[in-house]
């Protein structure tokens, strides 16, 4: 009675991807190789162009990965060591990471239980004298409640910078209609195109994005050795480029972008009829102001304490799921040597239950309604 499936399933399928765009994506490729321009070739400035113009913003400037475009952004604020930055307690490493990389002190603060993302009351509740900047990030594809949170800058006098790595193509309602795109509503905004996010390229990759000249300027030297003439250095850089190749690929993903966007939306739809009204499960609820791009698809388990049977069980049927992410950044040992982080269990409360009570179904641009039903009939099966 059980359906069967022939496939292999993954969480994402690149190749299923790539072949629908073969011919083109080699075409780009081979076109680089031969002109030989493999470092700043014209498909970088040209993608970056195009990305802008899909994105609705003035300026994108492309650099080797996400992480350093996060790293590049702060950089562009002229902080001070010591200095705070708030970021959530569930996220991706690289979005706190930076933060102590650069001598700054990242101050965790807890998530909202619904959407995942950082919590504006903690926001307020965090700020000290020293705070400087909120990170917030648009996590598995919706924006953060960017609204209150730039109220909060203006009135507090900080800076913005969203990690928009999960959520490109997503949008944001202001009270008074307006529409903006996620990564362009603070100073800066940063995307990663690592090559199993919404647009990825065949490698690494990422982007700073603002709608502001001063940081443009400013992210665009700083990723470039700090160079505002050709051998003349005026701050302290980074080398961060973006490859020719990649920026041709992504040129080419890029005008499929919308479509793979309404592809996963489309997918996240069919999971939540099967689920809507499960006992067992919370499907993703939608921010309010935030359309959903779903980088990824992620459930919730009334009863965390079957999360990892769950998962056990789908992996003997051939099914992958991930928990993004097991551990909250208070209890990763590389952050312990801060003294702030001698959190006790309790802290951010919000976070260390989604670490044990969330898991990731298969969600990408090719996923079949037929996949889906298998995936959807053993979940269930699981807790019948
Ligand atoms: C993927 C990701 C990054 C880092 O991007 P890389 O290109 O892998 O360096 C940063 N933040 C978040 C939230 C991410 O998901």
């Amino acid at each position: 009675m059980e359906k069967t499936i022939t496939q292999n399933i993954h969480m994402v399928d690149l190749n299923g991807q790539y072949k629908k765009i073969e011919a083109e994506v080699n075409q780009a490729i081979q076109k680089v190789i031969d002109s030989s321009a493999f470092i700043n070739g014209a498909p970088v400035k040209a993608f970056a162009q195009n990305l802008a113009t899909f994105l609705d913003v003035k300026h994108v400037i492309p650099c080797a990965n996400g992480t350093d475009a996060l790293q590049v952004a702060l950089m562009a604020f002229d902080l001070q060591p010591g200095d705070e930055v708030i970021v959530p307690a569930f996220t991706y490493i690289a979005s706190v990471e930076v933060i102590a990389l650069l001598g700054l002190t990242p101050v965790l603060v807890d998530v909202d239980p619904h959407t995942f993302n950082i919590s504006v009351e903690a926001i307020r509740k965090a700020i000290t004298p020293r705070t400087k900047v909120i990170l917030p990030v648009h996590l598995f594809g919706q924006c953060a409640d960017m609204e209150p949170i730039m109220d909060i800058a203006r009135e507090f006098n900080l800076r913005v910078l969203e990690d928009n790595a999960q959520a490109i193509g997503a949008h944001y309602t202001f009270a008074d209609g307006t529409v903006h795109t996620a990564g362009a509503i603070g100073d800066l905004g940063t995307t990663s195109f690592f090559p199993s996010k919404n647009l990825g390229c065949f490698g690494d990759g990422g982007a700073m994005i603002t709608n502001h000249a001063e940081f443009a300027e400013k992210t665009r030297v700083i990723a470039s050795h700090g160079q505002t003439k050709k051998y003349i250095h005026d701050v302290i850089g980074v080398n961060s480029r973006l490859d020719t190749l990649q920026a041709a690929i992504l040129d080419v993903k890029l005008k499929q972008l919308g479509t793979y966007i309404t592809a996963r939306q489309n997918a996240a739809a069919y999971y939540d009829k099967a689920f809507g009204n499960s006992e067992h499960l919370a499907i993703p609820q939608r921010a309010d102001n935030s359309t959903h791009v779903f980088h990824q698809y992620t459930l919730k388990l009334q009863d965390s304490s079957k999360r990892d049977q769950l998962k056990d069980y789908l992996k003997a049927q051939g099914i992958p799921s991930m928990v993004y992410y097991p551990l909250p950044i208070h209890y990763q040992n590389a952050f312990k040597h801060f003294e702030q982080y001698q959190h006790n269990e309790g802290d951010f409360p919000v976070a260390e239950s989604l670490c044990n009570s969330v898991i990731s179904l298969p969600i990408h641009t090719e996923l079949t309604t037929d996949i889906q039903d298998y995936i959807i009939d053993h979940v269930k099966a699981f807790f019948s």
